[in-house]
């Protein structure tokens, strides 16, 4: 990184700026080549002074949550890695006799308001427990499970333009779609407001643990993986709708195969797991290959889930 840029990041830059950084201690596959500079700003001025740098040195932004979603390729990203972990604000802003209305910043973790909301007997997100990543991911993803999106319960969201300008927008305004959220490019999401429904805690809490034992039960958490690689495909198969693309990868007999140290999970075959120390290129061979197979076998396309990032080696 040049001088200048260091410089101006030691002047106008309170956050942690962290040279040379390795994404995989930020992905939850743990695989992921250096960025040039990872940096974590303290608050909003923090994050408009370091998009201000960007801009005027040309480099090149992206924006990372909890990198669970995220390949990162194996020479890593130019420019600068933001996170969005120290947005950590969360509560209730209004309320009335049936429904709550939660604020939440993009760096607080899902996991974290499922609980806090579960703690307060409120209802509508109980089968998000357990996605890895972070409110502003989950917003920027439409992340779901179980047939609840983000989308059903998000009010409105508020972001940053690359411009530096702050924008909020109702919810009958934003484009969701599966696993996606129309925004400008660039957009970086600070918060969101998401209406909740008031219950007894006790059954929300229990509704709660069962969605985290049906995980438990049907994912392979015991290895680091990217979740769902795969979206589930909308197109159909000799006349039927085909729903899942992990049945379909299973079909193919694609189940606990390997390339380098990644493998098709055998729990769950839309996971690819990090078994032994993959590499990215290991994990997008086997993604490709994946995809050839069932294409070659069933005719219907998968389609990436997640995002593939940064440079090849
Ligand atoms: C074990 C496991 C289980 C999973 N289960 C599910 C599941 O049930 N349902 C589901 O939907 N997903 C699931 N996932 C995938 C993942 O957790 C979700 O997509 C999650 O919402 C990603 O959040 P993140 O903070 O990790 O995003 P990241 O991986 O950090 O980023 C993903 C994308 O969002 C962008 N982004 C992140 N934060 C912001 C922001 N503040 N502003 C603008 N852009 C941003 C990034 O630039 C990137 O393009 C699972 C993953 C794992 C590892």
């Amino acid at each position: 990184m040049k001088d200048e840029v260091r410089d101006r990041l030691a002047r106008e830059f309170r956050g942690t700026t962290n040279y040379r950084e390795p994404m995989k201690n930020h992905t939850s596959i743990r695989i992921g080549g250096q960025a040039d500079v990872f940096l974590k700003p303290i608050d909003l001025e923090d994050l408009k002074a370091v998009l201000k740098i960007a801009t005027e040195e040309d480099l090149p932004v992206m924006l990372l949550g909890a990198g669970s979603n995220t390949l990162v390729r194996d020479a890593g990203i130019r420019g600068f890695v933001i996170t969005s972990l120290s947005l950590q604000k969360q509560e209730i802003v209004s309320q009335n006799e049936e429904t709550a209305d939660i604020f939440c910043e993009a760096g607080v973790k899902i996991s974290a308001f499922v609980q806090m909301a579960a703690e307060k007997g409120l209802s509508g997100c109980e089968s998000l427990i357990g996605i890895p990543g972070t409110m502003g991911g989950a917003i920027f993803m439409n992340a779901g499970a179980r047939g609840i999106e983000i989308k059903d319960i998000v009010r409105e969201i508020t972001f940053l333009d690359v411009q530096g300008t702050l924008h909020t927008v109702l919810r009958d305004k934003l484009e969701f779609g599966y696993r996606h959220l129309k925004l400008p490019r660039g957009a970086i999401i600070l918060s969101g407001i998401f209406r909740l429904t008031k219950k007894d805690p006790q059954e929300v809490e229990e509704t709660v643990r069962n969605y985290q034992k049906v995980r438990a039960e049907t994912q392979p958490l015991n290895y680091p993986s990217l979740g769902s690689v795969f979206k589930n495909p909308e197109s159909t198969k000799k006349g039927e709708v085909v729903s899942k693309a992990g049945e379909l990868i299973e079909e193919c007999g694609l189940k606990g195969v390997r390339v380098g140290g990644a493998r098709v999970s055998e729990k769950h075959a839309n996971f690819i797991v990090n078994e032994k120390q993959a590499t990215a290129k290991d994990v997008v061979v086997l993604i490709n290959l994946v995809r050839d197979k069932v294409k070659e076998k069933t005719g219907v396309l998968l389609e990436t889930e997640v995002k593939i990032l940064g440079e090849d080696t």
